[in-house]
């Protein structure tokens, strides 16, 4: 008899039952990045801007360098933000 595995089993089976574990979305989405310091300016902005989406993500940017940098929000600035935008989180 070995009544202590039988015990680990019936908590294994139990565990499926009660359903999977929350499925980690951030991880599969991944955190993006803008990092100012790769963009130099006349103000050396220090700022890096990180978001989860990538539209979240280009808004904040496209708002810090209107306010900060007195950049124009045009389609081809936008594009230059997507380009730089990095997977993961800035280093500190
Ligand atoms: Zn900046």
């Amino acid at each position: 008899m070995t009544p202590l595995k039988d015990g680990l089993e019936l908590d294994a089976d139990k565990r499926d039952i009660l359903g999977s574990p929350p499925q980690p979305t951030e991880d599969v989405m991944g955190r993006k990045f803008v990092d100012c310091r790769e963009h130099p300016s006349e103000s050396h902005c220090s700022l890096a801007i990180s978001a989860d989406n990538e539209d979240e993500l280009l808004e904040a940017v496209v708002q810090h360098a209107k306010t900060v940098h007195g950049a124009q929000d045009t389609p081809e600035f936008r594009k230059q933000i997507k380009e730089s935008i990095k997977p993961g989180t800035p280093p500190t």
